[in-house]
């Protein structure tokens, strides 16, 4: 097995988690929120970042995937499983495991505008803004991160890895 590289630890993910959740907490005060969570990948950070808010925080689904190859974005984004309820009128805030080159963010978020949300909002665990090629704003980041491919809570390599509790990379 290769070797892993912790990039960030699970005491630090888990005190920036609880930072976003006092800082959205205090932006959206006790109103209900929406959070979509965007399969596979932010389903350990959509947990954790849930449990720490005391609002109200319906869950939803997405799953997209990008076309190509496995590690490299080819901008062409398909969407592989929907919303199971409206988001009319809502508080949505779109949770992400990375922005990489921000195609898969751009295009949900086109996807979800014209569902009409009361607000829509990102937020991010990790991001590697030098790789960017399309522009979308984060509103919520837990970490900038170096341009390497990255592993563990929830991020995979192949399907592995994902139940790592912290963020690493591979030798
Ligand atoms: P983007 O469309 O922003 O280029 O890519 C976003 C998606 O690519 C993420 O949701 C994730 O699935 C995948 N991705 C991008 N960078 C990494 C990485 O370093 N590690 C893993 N495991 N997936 C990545």
């Amino acid at each position: 097995m290769a070797a892993i590289n912790i990039l960030i630890d699970e005491e630090k993910i888990q005190k920036r988690v609880e930072e976003l959740a006092n800082q959205i907490m205090e932006d959206y005060k006790g109103d209900d929120l929406v959070f979509i969570c965007i399969l596979k990948g932010s389903i350990f950070f959509t947990v954790d970042l849930a449990k720490k808010i005391d609002n109200n925080v319906h869950l939803e689904f997405m799953k997209v995937s990008s076309y190509g190859e496995n590690t490299v974005s080819s901008g062409q984004v398909e969407l592989e499983l929907d919303l199971k309820s409206s988001i009319e009128g809502k508080d949505v805030i779109v949770i992400e495991d990375i922005v990489d080159t921000g195609h898969t963010l751009k295009y949900i978020l086109e996807y979800l505008k014209v569902r009409n949300p009361k607000t829509l909002k990102l937020c991010a665990l990790l991001d590697k803004k030098e790789r960017r090629e399309v522009e979308v704003k984060v509103d919520y980041v837990g970490f900038e991160i170096p341009n390497k491919f990255v592993i563990g809570y929830g991020l995979d390599a192949n399907e592995c890895y994902r139940n790592l509790p912290y963020v690493g990379y591979l030798e």
